[in-house]
C-alpha cells in the first residue's frame, strides 16, 4: 500500500514524527551494533594470535558468540559481519530469537537443560547445531529420543564437566566423564558425541588447572572410546580467559560480553 494515498494529514504528520524518532533510535542502535561487529573482529584477531602461539591454525577454533540477553538486531549485525556461530543458554530465549534470524546460523545451546524443555528446544530451533551442556544420562536419553521422534539428523553434543569442584556448577564430575561419554556415544544413536565442555570458575576466570583437568578428561574418554584426540572437542574459554584456554587446547570458545558488551539482566524482557 502506498502511504502517500493516506488522506488524513494529521495522522500523516504524527506518523512522520514517529518515523524520525525511530530513525534516531535506529541510528544509535546501528552505532551500538557497529561496536559489536568491531568487537567481533578484535576477538577473532586475538583468537588467531592465541592459536598461533599454541601451534594451531585459528580455522580449527570455533568462536561461539554468546548472545544471551542481547536483542535480535545486534545479533543480526554480528551475523552481517560474517559470523555464523551463536550461543544461548535459556531455552525460551533461544526459541524466541532463532526464528527471527537467518537459518544458516549454527546455534549452540550452552545452558542447563531440563527434560521438559528438550522437545520445545528441538522443535523450535531446527538449526540447533550443538548442545554443549549434557551432564547426565537422563538428559542425554531425552535428547536422543526427541531427535529420533522429530526425525532430525543426529544432534552434536558435548558432555559438560565440572572442573572447578564448585557445588553450584552443573556438569558431571571429572571421575564420571568417561561413563557419561560412553553412554552418549554407545547408548544414544541419535546423538553424536563430539567432546567435552567446561565453564570453569564461577567468576569466569578459570585457571589453567580447570583447562588441564578437561584436557585430561579428554585423554581418558578418547582412550575408552578409541577416539582420536584431534576429533574430540574441548569447549572452554570465555571472555576473560579464552586466550589461555586456546593455549591449553580449546577448540571452541564461548564469548559473550567481549563481543556484545556487558549484560544487563535488570532490563531483560
Ligand atoms: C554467558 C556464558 C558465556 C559467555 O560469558 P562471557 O564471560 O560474557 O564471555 C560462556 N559460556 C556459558 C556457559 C555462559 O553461560
Amino acid at each position: 500500500m502506498n502511504t502517500l494515498d493516506n488522506p488524513e494529514e494529521e495522522d500523516q504528520k504524527a506518523a512522520e514524527v514517529q518515523v524520525s524518532q525511530s530513525d534516531t533510535m535506529a541510528a544509535s542502535s546501528a552505532a551500538m551494533d557497529g561496536v559489536a561487529a568491531a568487537a567481533l573482529r578484535s576477538v577473532l584477531q586475538r583468537v588467531h594470535q592465541a592459536a598461533e602461539r599454541s601451534g594451531r591454525g585459528s580455522n580449527r577454533i570455533r568462536v561461539v558468540a554468546v548472545s544471551k540477553t542481547k536483542p535480535v538486531s545486534v545479533i543480526r549485525q554480528v551475523y552481517d559481519a560474517g559470523h555464523r556461530y551463536f550461543g544461548e543458554n535459556y531455552v525460551q530465549e533461544l526459541i524466541d530469537k532463532a526464528p527471527q534470524l537467518p537459518e544458516d546460523i549454527e546455534w549452540h545451546f550452552i545452558g542447563n537443560l531440563q527434560s521438559n524443555k528438550v522437545k520445545p528446544l528441538l522443535a523450535g530451533v531446527p538449526n540447533l547445531a550443538m548442545v554443549e551442556s549434557v551432564d547426565d544420562q537422563k538428559i542425554a536419553n531425552h535428547l536422543d529420543r526427541a531427535v529420533a521422534s522429530l526425525g532430525r539428523k543426529p544432534l552434536k553434543v558435548l558432555v559438560q564437566v565440572n572442573t572447578s569442584g564448585e557445588e553450584s556448577k552443573f556438569g558431571v564430575e571429572p571421575s564420571g566423564c568417561v561413563e557419561l561419554a560412553k553412554h552418549v556415544s554407545m547408548g544414544c544413536p541419535s546423538l553424536e558425541f563430539c567432546g567435552l565442555m567446561t565453564i570453569g570458575m564461577l567468576d569466569y576466570s578459570s585457571t589453567p588447572e580447570n583447562f588441564k583437568t578437561l584436557s585430561n578428561c579428554r585423554s581418558e574418554v578418547c582412550k575408552a572410546l578409541g577416539m582420536p584426540e584431534e576429533q574430540c572437542e574441548l569447549s572452554m574459554g570465555m571472555s576473560n580467559d579464552f586466550e589461555q584456554a586456546i593455549e591449553c587446547g580449546s577448540t571452541n570458545v564461548r564469548i559473550g560480553s567481549t563481543i556484545f558488551g556487558a549484560r544487563e539482566y535488570s532490563k531483560k524482557k
